[in-house]
């Protein structure tokens, strides 16, 4: 299994990618006031993110990734969610907080890469099914590991569509 996820890393030529619209499409239920309070800026930002995730790996957060963005928006100064809700039926959760969000509205292009690669470093740990870590040099190792394939993924797609980088 891990041999296997270690060669998919080395041939990143095979990633095949959703467009921005299917993206949009796919993800319209974190619009629904009642599972998020997310603005349509923030929610256009998470697509943005997900465009530079391959197809299999996007349809394998629909079912196992609960992204919980913590909203800038003013109406709201705290949450509840029941985890339950959401872990009987998934995996995970990614936190999103304002500051990342805050990146993408920038006007410098490199904040906006920063913030894309650190989204992407979370969603590799997902894909590359990371435990948490046992000791410092594990935790060195899975970080290293989640930085290459959110480097991988940024630049291979970045290659493909030049003028949807961020
Ligand atoms: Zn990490």
């Amino acid at each position: 299994m891990i041999a296997a996820k270690r060669e998919n890393i080395k041939m990143p030529n095979n990633f095949s990618y959703y467009s921005i619209r299917e993206i949009y499409d796919q993800f319209t239920e974190y619009r629904k006031i009642d599972k998020s309070d997310i603005t349509d800026q923030e929610y256009k930002i998470l697509c943005e993110w997900l465009w530079y995730v391959p197809k299999n790996t996007v349809d394998r957060i629909k079912l196992d990734i609960e992204f919980i963005l913590l909203s800038a928006k003013k109406s709201q100064v705290a949450c509840y969610t029941p985890l339950k809700d959401v872990l009987n039926k998934k995996r995970g959760i990614i936190f999103i907080s304002s500051i990342l969000i805050a990146g993408m509205q920038s006007n410098l292009p490199r904040a906006k890469e920063e913030a894309t690669k650190k989204f992407l470093h979370e969603v590799a740990h997902f894909e590359l099914d990371h435990p948490s870590y046992e000791s410092e040099a594990h935790k060195k190792q899975i970080e290293k590991e989640a930085d290459e394939l959110a480097l991988k993924w940024f630049e291979q797609r970045s290659k493909m569509d030049p003028s949807k980088l961020v």
